[in-house]
């Protein structure tokens, strides 16, 4: 399996040769955002806390970011608060800790699984999103087809049929159905966009279903959404603003949008980062949770509007090597 070259970041070995290292163990949003092009960073400092033995854990039992949660449709639409707006006002007021993601739930129709995001995938997405876009011979596609005119899609939200590249060369589309996507300014979008599922499955996300523990208030069973499922909502957002002029799938958008600014930050985690933590006997690559958790640092130092309150079209974005302006 080898990853598309779009797609590739050095290995541990290509940042090894880096010119210049730099450990750091403490300030570690600042010093990142600090780095030179040609410079390497060791984290020396555990950042999953020690009460969990291992990352798999922490992805499972960590603490979350809980977007408010509704009772009834009364209560939405009376408050009358778009997603963006609840993340603003969560997001800006976040500890200095450990997170291991953000969640929704729904309050409407029958599927109230509790909804799973990680800034992570949300950050893959939109490079998802942006391979789409590039300038070459065998241009990649997000394919989108929307089934939006049935009566019900009032009540229950439209359809799409969706096709996403895969990361990997060689390897076929992943296609799926994308379902509740909020299309019409009605009453009901306000329970609409908290309903958002798909059928698709991957890797990711067959790693990721999880049971919580007995006595968690919430279902047992959790639906986890994974970076392709974050780059078809967004592809669905293009969709109706480039064809109907259909703002309401962008206004009830249940995924954070990373900025510039964080894309930055985030290439800086995948080029420039190495970590040796109390259990490793030498540097490695930042994981998956560990990119998660400092990703909320970031939106902890900064906030949310520098980091996911993206007001560029992501298309249009540098994936290449930034220096992040602080
Ligand atoms: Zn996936």
């Amino acid at each position: 399996m080898e990853i598309k070259q779009f797609f590739k970041t050095p290995s541990l070995a290509e940042i090894s040769k880096y010119k210049n290292h730099r450990e750091i163990s403490e300030n570690l949003i600042e010093n990142l955002l600090n780095i030179n092009p040609d410079e390497a960073i060791i984290i020396r400092k555990d950042l999953i806390p020690s009460k969990y033995p291992n990352a798999k854990k922490f992805k499972k039992h960590g603490i979350e970011i809980i977007i408010p949660r509704y009772e009834s449709l009364e209560q939405a639409v009376k408050i009358k608060k778009t997603p963006v707006q609840l993340r603003e006002r969560v997001f800006n007021k976040i500890k200095n800790k450990a997170y291991r993601g953000y969640s929704f739930k729904p309050f409407t129709g029958t599927d109230k699984r509790t909804r799973n995001v990680l800034l992570d995938d949300c950050l893959e997405g939109a490079k998802i999103c942006a391979y789409t876009k590039q300038d070459i011979k065998f241009k990649p596609l997000i394919n989108v087809k929307v089934y939006d005119d049935a009566g019900r899609v009032q009540k229950d939200g439209a359809e799409a049929i969706i096709k996403v590249p895969s990361r990997i060369k060689n390897q076929s589309n992943y296609e799926f159905k994308f379902s509740s996507i909020p299309v019409i300014d009605s009453p009901e979008k306000w329970g609409i966009s908290y309903n958002i599922m798909t059928t698709h499955n991957c890797k990711d996300k067959l790693f990721n279903i999880r049971y919580n523990y007995l006595h968690d208030k919430e279902n047992s069973r959790q639906f986890n959404f994974c970076a392709h499922e974050i780059a078809a909502y967004l592809a669905i957002i293009d969709y109706y603003w480039n064809n109907k002029k259909n703002i309401i799938p962008l206004q009830m958008n249940q995924f954070a949008i990373p900025t510039q600014y964080a894309v930055n930050f985030y290439n800086i985690l995948c080029r420039n980062t190495l970590i040796q933590t109390s259990k490793d006997k030498n540097p490695r690559k930042l994981n998956k949770v560990e990119k998660e958790i400092l990703l909320w640092g970031l939106v902890h130092k900064k906030g949310h509007d520098k980091t996911f309150f993206a007001r560029d079209k992501i298309k249009n974005y540098d994936w290449g090597f930034k220096k992040a302006v602080l």
